[in-house]
């Protein structure tokens, strides 16, 4: 095929003549944004994957639906949370909450799992306390 682009700026690009004779330049511009978007879109997935669970997020401490505390989760931290119903030591360490210590009745603030991800919580029913993870 022969090629007669009006915009070609006077270099004929061997490898792509036979690839579109209306207008090669502009395919190949395209193909390359899409290669640049597929890689933006991988490059992106994979820091999600590794540093989504400890970056920028906040843990929320509320008592009776009043916040009490703000933490961050980059950052080991303990707070002592106490009222006239009992205490809670909340801890924060290695990007995961949990309550170290409380003297609650049922222990289960205590013995919840750590907790990492945005939207998980740990509540303490009779202190009325909950622990939540928010962006
Ligand atoms: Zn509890």
């Amino acid at each position: 095929m022969i090629e007669k682009d009006k915009n070609n700026d006077g270099k004929i690009n061997d490898d792509n003549i036979d690839d579109d004779k209306i207008n090669n330049k502009i395919i190949s511009k395209r193909d390359l944004i899409f290669i640049l978007i597929l890689l933006t879109v991988s490059i992106v997935i994979v820091l999600i994957m590794n540093f989504n669970k400890k970056t920028g997020y906040n843990v929320k401490i509320s008592a009776d639906g009043k916040t009490v505390k703000t933490l961050s989760l980059d950052k080991d931290d303990e707070y002592v949370f106490e009222s006239d119903k009992g205490y809670n030591i909340v801890e924060i360490k290695d990007g995961e909450v949990s309550v170290k210590e409380a003297d609650c009745p049922d222990k289960i603030c205590v013995n919840h799992k750590k907790i990492s991800n945005v939207g998980e919580s740990i509540i303490c029913l009779p202190h009325k306390l909950v622990i939540e993870i928010r962006e």
